[in-house]
Order: C-alpha cells, then sequence, then structure tokens
C-alpha cells in the first residue's frame, strides 16, 4: 500500500466527516495537496509518520517551499481530513459531556493530541524536574518545544496590519485558518463553545502545552484582558462545568501578566500545581459569612478563599480586588498609583475540591524604578541569568518555564563546576561562584546540585515577585493590608 493509501484508509477509519464511498475522492484531495509524483515511504504507519511523508513527497514535488511554514501549512491540512467538522465535533463533546465531563474532555483532549493540534513530539523535547525548597518541591521546565521562528517569518509578521485576519491567535477566526507565513497554521484547530455569563467562549487545548491537558478559555469577542467580578465568576462557571480542571486569568496589565493582552482569555487544566498543595500559613477573619480565608504559605502574597456559596466567594474576591486595587503602603514600596497610571491588579487562579471552591488571589504591583528598572516585584538584576521574562499564571503556581538557552547554557556551568574546559556565559559566574563556594561538586552530583541551585533561584524569583515579603516589616504590612480590606 503506498502512503497516500494508507493515510486515505486513517482518513476513513477516523471520526472525520468521510465514510468508504468518499475513497476516491479523500485519495485526490491528497494528491491535490501533495503531488502525483515521487511517493515516499512512512517510516511507520503512526499518523505523524505518514503526514512526515506526504510533506517529503509534497517538496520533492515542487508542491511547497522548503520552509517550517509551508511544512506546517501542508501537514495541518492533511491532518484536517481526519479531524471531525467544529458542529460535530461540538456535539459529541457535549452529548459526552452527559455522561461525565471528564468524558468530554478525554474525548476532546485525545482528539487534538491524534491530529497532532497539540505538539505532542515538540513537548516530549522539554526538560522537566522538580526542585525542593523552603515553599515545597517546585516544578522547573526548560521550554524546547517551541520552533526557533525563522527569521523570514519574523519579519512577515512585523509587516503585518494590525487589523490583519484573523485579529490574534486566541481569536474564534483561527479555527480551520489555512495560515501563512509568520502566522501559524490551523487547519486541524478546532474550538468547543459554552457559555459563561451569557456569552459565548471559547475551549481549546494549548497546541505548545507547558502541562497536562493545558487549556485556554477565550472570549468570543476579540477584546482586552480585564480583571473584576465577571472574571472571578466566569472562572468559577468554569470549575463548575469542568470540576476536573483548575483555571485561572493572567493578570490584566503589562510585567505582570501574560503576553497577550490583547484578548481575554483564560488557561485551565488537569495538573495540581506546587501552589495548590501549599498550605494556609495563618487564617484571616474577613467578615465574610460562609467564606473561609487564609493566607498561603507561597512566595508570592497570595489570598485563599474557600467556600460552597459561589456568591459569598464572589463577594469576597470582589472586595479583596477593589481594595487592591486602590491600596498603597509607602514603608513596602507598595503604591496603587503613581501619575495617575494604575500598578495594582490580582492574578486569580480558582479550582474545586469536593463541593467547595476554592479561589486563590494573587496580588501584582507592576511599578518600575530606577533600581528596578524592569519591576520592582519582579525578578531581580541578580537571577534574571536564569529568568528574566515576565511571571504569569503559570510561573505564580510555581512551575518555571525558563527559555531554551538554558539547556545547554546549564552543562556550560556543570563544566565550569567541575573546573574542565568550558564556555560558560559570564552572566552565570557569580551564581556559579556561589555554589562553588558552598558545595563540593563532583561528576556524580553536579548535575544534581545544578538542578537543586535552579529551583532556589526559582523560589527567589517568585518572592521577588511578592509584593509583601516573608520578613517582619512584609508580614506586618500583609496584616495592614487585610485590616483594610475587613474595615471596608
Ligand atoms: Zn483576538
Amino acid at each position: 500500500m503506498t502512503t497516500v493509501d494508507q493515510f486515505v484508509q486513517a482518513v476513513l477509519a477516523s471520526p472525520s466527516p468521510y465514510t468508504g464511498l468518499d475513497q476516491i475522492y479523500v485519495h485526490n484531495r491528497i494528491l491535490a495537496l501533495v503531488g502525483d509524483d515521487n511517493p515516499v515511504t512512512a517510516v511507520d504507519d503512526q499518523l505523524t509518520s505518514l503526514t512526515d511523508a506526504l510533506v517529503q513527497t509534497a517538496l520533492t514535488n515542487g508542491k511547497i517551499e522548503d520552509t517550517p511554514s509551508d511544512r506546517d501549512i501542508l501537514a495541518d491540512q492533511l491532518m484536517d481530513l481526519v479531524t471531525p467538522l467544529p458542529s460535530a465535533l461540538n456535539q459529541t463533546f457535549w452529548n459526552k459531556y452527559q455522561t461525565s465531563p471528564q468524558a468530554a474532555t478525554d474525548y476532546f483532549y485525545h482528539l487534538s493530541k491524534a491530529n497532532d493540534y497539540i505538539k505532542t513530539r515538540a513537548i516530549a523535547k522539554n526538560v522537566v524536574f522538580p526542585a525542593t525548597t523552603d515553599f515545597g518541591d517546585l516544578e522547573i521546565t526548560i521550554n524546547l518545544s517551541k520552533p526557533e521562528k525563522d527569521p523570514k517569518a519574523i519579519a512577515a509578521a512585523r509587516n503585518q496590519p494590525q487589523d490583519g485576519y484573523p485579529l490574534c491567535q486566541l481569536c474564534m477566526e483561527n479555527e480551520g485558518y489555512l495560515g501563512r507565513l509568520g502566522y501559524p497554521a490551523r487547519s486541524n484547530h478546532r474550538i468547543i463553545r459554552l457559555t459563561l455569563g451569557g456569552e459565548t467562549w471559547g475551549f481549546q487545548y494549548s497546541p505548545y502545552a507547558y502541562f497536562n491537558e493545558h487549556s485556554i478559555f477565550l472570549d468570543q469577542v476579540h477584546r482586552p484582558m480585564v480583571i473584576n467580578r465577571q472574571t472571578f465568576s466566569n472562572l468559577l462557571e468554569i470549575v463548575k462545568q469542568f470540576p476536573h480542571y483548575f483555571v485561572g486569568s493572567n493578570a490584566d496589565l503589562p510585567i505582570v501578566g501574560g503576553s497577550m493582552l490583547s484578548h481575554e482569555h483564560y488557561q485551565g487544566g488537569r495538573h495540581v500545581f506546587p501552589m495548590m498543595k501549599a498550605p494556609i500559613a495563618r487564617q484571616l477573619d474577613l467578615g465574610i459569612a460562609g467564606v473561609e480565608a487564609g493566607i498561603v504559605k507561597w512566595p508570592m502574597s497570595t489570598i485563599r478563599l474557600t467556600s460552597t456559596d459561589q456568591v459569598a466567594l464572589l463577594d469576597a474576591a470582589t472586595k479583596i480586588h477593589n481594595v487592591w486595587m486602590d491600596y498603597s503602603d509607602e514603608s513596602v514600596a507598595v503604591r496603587a498609583y503613581t501619575d495617575n497610571v494604575r500598578h495594582h491588579t490580582t492574578t486569580p487562579i480558582a479550582r474545586k475540591v469536593g463541593d467547595q471552591y476554592v479561589l486563590d488571589l494573587v496580588l501584582r504591583d507592576n511599578q518600575t524604578s530606577t533600581q528596578y528598572p524592569d519591576g520592582i516585584f519582579h525578578p531581580h538584576q541578580d537571577v534574571q541569568h536564569i529568568k528574566k521574562e515576565n511571571i504569569g499564571l503559570i510561573e505564580v503556581m510555581g512551575r518555571a518555564i525558563l527559555p531554551a538557552r538554558l539547556k545547554t547554557e546549564l552543562q556550560e556551568v556543570a563544566k565550569y563546576l567541575l573546573g574542565r574546559h568550558n564556555q560558560m556565559v559570564a552572566m552565570h559566574q557569580p551564581w556559579a561562584d556561589a555554589i562553588k563556594a558552598k558545595t563540593n561538586i563532583t561528576a556524580d552530583n553536579v548535575d544534581a546540585v545544578i538542578d537543586r541551585e535552579v529551583g532556589q533561584v526559582f523560589a527567589r524569583v517568585l518572592a521577588d515577585a511578592g509584593v509583601f515579603k516573608w520578613d517582619a516589616a512584609g508580614e506586618a504590612a500583609f496584616n495592614r493590608f487585610v485590616a483594610a480590606v475587613k474595615a471596608d
């Protein structure tokens, strides 16, 4: 059987709209994409292997150029053939939901992996390890899954008009979009529709997942990120509909937010993050009946609210958020506004534990200063050799997403620590020397030592991002804020 025939069989066996009578038609659709000649044999009968071989055929036939963009666009067009139409997918999803929410997400997650929308092969390249710290076991990842952007694609993206189509990568209009140079291929992309607060939202998986079943919930309308009572309400509604998932929102301000502030969206999934395992350091009395509150033992300043009552929980969360929006404490450099520019917001994370709703509110402040031009509550200069990017939702919860450069850089640090010839980047030297001074490094322990020390740096990164520090002054300042909430 040729690779084309094998792929036709896979299409007919898939949940796509095509059935036996469509065999010749599907065969010809594939030839239209890859060309009639030069068949390439696949290394095995996996769908991704068949697609790889067909992309190779198309290259040989001159149907595409040898660029990552052209390869991805064609691969996703082929994968589109094994994927149900959005209408059919939504119907099956909500039918399965009647059995259980998990049956529905299992179906959608499996499908998104099977049609290579979730880039499982690329994600497998990531480096992941735990690191024990005073705040429990943090999760360290070095992100090697995102493909290097080629310069032509970067230039194409830069020259794109701001009112392009789709408006952004989180818009519904990406569903089935072919893609182009500088814009990702989305032929095999599907979105589940759901209702939140009377409005239509989309639910999809992240193609370059940072954790298990990494999901994105996106507003049907392209409008900026915002954190308010409606946000908290939407988050609780999502965990009510999908109790086996957590969901959180990035903050709605630069420096302390995510990389996409222009389109309202949340991230969720099926993973228990270190912050969720962190205990309550001290209980708080906010004076709201039916809501338990406490300060979480966590490097970032976090108030945990727990209740079975959605409305009472919303009241408490909104009150904390609103007081924080206007709250300043000069003694710890916390300022809600400078020159009429707002600096305060929260990073909220919701989940369900039994019949209880749990909402963690992380207080954020995005001021900069001459001493800390990148942010007062942002990783400071001396830890930026490991992490200088924004501390967004995922990292707030204790999972570091470190840049790809660190994989090779840390190997050079290891050589340096062992006294071998190395090409260690100069910015790592003070850190490496500090490690050397306190640890007896051997070839057997060097990797474990570096992993542990990266974990220590990440704990420091989170502490830098915390507005109230874990010292006497910070704890007193946190108590004053809580008193202000209670008095409100
Ligand atoms: Zn958008």
